[in-house]
Parts: structure tokens; C-alpha cells; sequence
């Protein structure tokens, strides 16, 4: 059979086939430590699974109208007015299943052959994907580990061409962890301003801060910035929702509406019970998401600590997410049992096959020097899977 020759412009999520793997081995009795998984190892609060309950119970199992029911994409509206002091209408909010859904309608409403988007690297995998699956082009902007991985203007304002329809930003990042302070989105938003590149802001992570970290987005800076931009958020990684699937946008009328068009012509509503659960956590989820960061926060320190104790490795001290992403620059070119390990994806199958650990291997985030471990699972599991990383790397030779 002849496929679309857009499918063979991408690859399958590397993240979700590393944590398939791990899952399989565990299936087959091996003990093994996952840090691949990028989701919250909480179960989803109480109150927003008794509002699933409810729902079921209600007999709310039918279509809803296809961009989302009233009651969700107002309590979306309330939390942006109360958190962010940004003020929108129905219309220019769209519920679907999960952020990378959202994303992927936006993709679909704005990309066509020839355009370019701006993505800053490290990157996460699906922004790339989806860009290649619409047949635009992705165009990395390199950032420094050394630099906090801040984007330079001058760099950014290089690669912006007549064809550069948008540009992402994902503070806090996945995979790195860093945050843009207000100069870094300050910078950014000039130059798309200038240019009149929409900025894609993805927020996944705006609630997985330390330190007393305050989450800055992009569009507060001013309403002319606000007008160029589509957040993009949902209940996935607050408050322990990933399966639940509810992400949502909110930006520019006119675009938010092509997106809602699109999803009403291909999924339709994202599941009605689980838009009565997005409701419960948005209204009252916060409380459980400081409890997980908390945890999280000891974990954090945990890990990058045990990290840093491995010669060869390297790792910052992340400010935002749950992924630790460690530079293991001073590993490559050592050997195993299986000859050089000379690229990260030789050094996480070494440790899946050795150690019975599952990271994933830094080249799909776009860094040929860097693996990712979520902490995003048990201190018990973060200490195990560290003493055998620890090892591992240990046994191999110069
Ligand atoms: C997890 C994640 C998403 C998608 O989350 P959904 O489960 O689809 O809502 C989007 N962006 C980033 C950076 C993520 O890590």
C-alpha cells in the first residue's frame, strides 16, 4: 500500500516506546526501574474522581458540544483571569483531548508546505512531529546548557525568514527544566511582535516550580503580545490526569476557531466525563498539585545530587517539570560489554540491558549530550535506579 508521504516524515514518540519497553520487561518478571514515563506517579485527587463518578452516574455519557462543555471552558476562562489577569470568550477557548491534541489542532490550522516554526532545542518530541506531519518546517534554535538554556534574541532573530509562522515557548521545559525569566520572553516577544509570528506558549508545566518559583507566561507582557498568543495548557501533568486526556487552548479568535472547525470534523468533544473531572481539578486540584511538587522537590534534590555523584555526569539542578537532565558528556566514547557507547541512545540501551534502567536518550529532544530521567516515581525507585546507573557506569572502560 502506498502511504501518505507525510508518514514518513516521523518517527513514533520516542518517549512512549521507551516506557513500552521498560512496561514489557516488567511484564516478563525483570526489575526494572522506569525514569522514562512523563507522567506524575500520583493518583488523580479525590474530588476529581468523584466528579468523574457523578458524571457517569448522571448519565453524562453523551456527545457535548464539540469544542467542550460551558462549565469547563468557563472555569478555563476564570483560571486565566485569577492566575494569569487575562480575559477571554467562549470562543477563543477549545477543549480537546489532552495538550498534545490541542497542539496538533493548531498545527493543522496554521502550517502548511513551505512555512517554518521556530523551535528553541533541547525540545519536546511532538512539536517537531507535528510541524513535519502538516509539511512545514522545523527550524531549531540551539540554547545552552551553560546559559540556563536561555534563548539569545540575537540568534532568534536570525533565523526568523518571510515564511516564519511561529515560534514556541515552553517555560517550564520539558525536557531541560529550565524557566525564561522575564528578559529571556521579553526578548521573544519583540521579535514576534515585530515579525508577527504567533507564540505557541506551552504551560504544561507552569504549576511544577521550586524554590518559590512564580510562573511568568509570555502573554502577560503586554496585550499586544496577549493578542499573538496561544497558550496551550491542561490537567495532565497538575493534577495527575494523563489519562483522562483534557488539554485545551486559548488565543486569537479567528484561530482558535479554524482549530475548533478541524476538531469538530475529526475527534469531536474530548470524553464528556472527563471534561466534568477537568472542571473538579481547575476548581479546587491546587491543593494536591503543592503536596505532589512538594514531593517532588525532595526528589529533585535527590536525584541531581546522586547524579552529580557519578563521575562523567553532570546535572543542573532543574527549576521547573519533573525530569532531570543530566550531561553525560564525559561517559561517550567509554566502552561496555557491547562496544563504544558513543551517542546517548548507546548509553540508555547499555542501562535498560545492564542496569534494568530506562531513560530516554537525549537525540529526539535534539541533544546529542544529554539523557532525561523523569523523578516523577517513588524516592525508593530514584535511589534503586541511581546506585544502578551508578554501577553501570562504574563498570565501563575507557
Ligand atoms: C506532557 C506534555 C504535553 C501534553 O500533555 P497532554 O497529556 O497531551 O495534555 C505537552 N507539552 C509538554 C511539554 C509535555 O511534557
Amino acid at each position: 500500500m502506498k502511504l501518505a508521504a507525510r508518514v514518513s516524515r516521523i518517527t513514533p514518540s520516542p518517549t512512549l516506546a521507551m516506557t513500552a519497553t521498560a512496561k514489557a520487561m516488567a511484564a516478563q518478571g525483570i526489575d526494572v526501574v522506569d525514569f522514562s514515563s512523563g507522567e506524575p506517579d500520583f493518583d488523580t485527587p479525590e474530588p476529581v474522581k468523584a466528579a468523574a463518578e457523578a458524571a457517569i452516574r448522571a448519565g453524562f455519557t453523551k456527545y457535548t458540544p464539540s469544542s467542550g462543555i460551558d462549565e469547563l471552558r468557563q472555569a478555563i476562562i476564570d483560571k486565566l483571569q485569577t492566575e494569569l489577569g487575562l480575559r477571554y470568550e467562549k470562543p477563543q477557548i477549545l477543549v480537546s483531548c489532552g495538550a498534545k491534541h490541542s497542539l496538533y489542532n493548531l498545527a493543522e490550522a496554521l502550517l502548511e508546505a513551505g512555512d517554518e516554526i521556530i523551535i528553541p532545542t533541547p525540545y519536546w518530541v511532538s512539536y517537531a512531529d507535528q510541524a513535519l506531519l502538516n509539511d512545514a518546517t522545523p527550524v531549531l534554535l540551539p540554547t545552552r546548557e551553560d546559559q540556563g538554556y536561555a534563548i539569545n534574541p540575537d540568534e532568534l532573530q536570525r533565523l526568523v525568514t518571510p515564511r516564519t509562522k511561529a515560534i514556541i515557548v515552553n517555560s517550564p521545559c520539558n525536557p531541560t527544566g529550565a524557566t525564561y525569566d522575564r528578559r529571556t520572553l521579553e526578548g521573544i516577544a519583540e521579535i514576534a511582535v515585530k515579525h508577527k509570528i504567533l507564540i505557541i506558549s506551552d504551560e504544561i508545566y507552569e504549576k511544577v516550580l521550586y524554590d518559590g518559583a512564580r510562573h511568568l507566561s509570555i502573554a502577560t507582557l503586554s496585550p499586544e503580545v496577549a493578542a499573538q498568543t496561544v497558550i496551550i495548557n491542561g490537567v495532565s501533568k497538575a493534577y495527575a490526569m494523563t489519562g483522562w486526556r483534557i488539554g485545551y487552548a486559548a488565543g486569537p479568535k479567528d484561530l482558535l476557531t479554524a482549530m475548533a472547525n478541524i476538531q469538530s470534523q475529526s475527534t469531536s468533544n474530548p470524553c464528556s466525563i472527563s471534561q466534568k473531572a477537568a472542571v473538579a481539578a481547575l476548581r479546587v486540584g491546587n491543593p494536591f498539585t503543592v503536596k505532589m511538587v512538594e514531593e517532588f522537590d525532595r526528589r529533585r534534590k535527590v536525584m541531581v545530587e546522586r547524579l552529580n555523584g557519578i563521575p562523567g555526569i553532570s546535572c543542573r539542578l532543574p527549576g521547573g517539570a519533573f525530569y532531570a537532565f543530566p550531561n553525560i558528556r564525559g561517559v561517550l566514547g567509554r566502552r561496555g560489554p557491547g562496544g563504544v557507547l558513543d551517542s546517548p541512545t548507546a548509553l540508555a540501551n547499555h542501562l535498560l540491558k545492564d542496569a534494568h534502567v530506562a531513560v530516554v536518550p537525549g537525540e529526539p529532544f535534539g541533544s546529542a549530550e544529554h539523557i532525561r530521567l523523569s523523578y516523577a516515581t517513588s524516592m525508593e525507585a530514584i535511589i534503586k535506579g541511581l546506585d544502578r546507573i551508578a554501577t553501570a557506569v562504574g563498570k565501563l572502560t575507557p
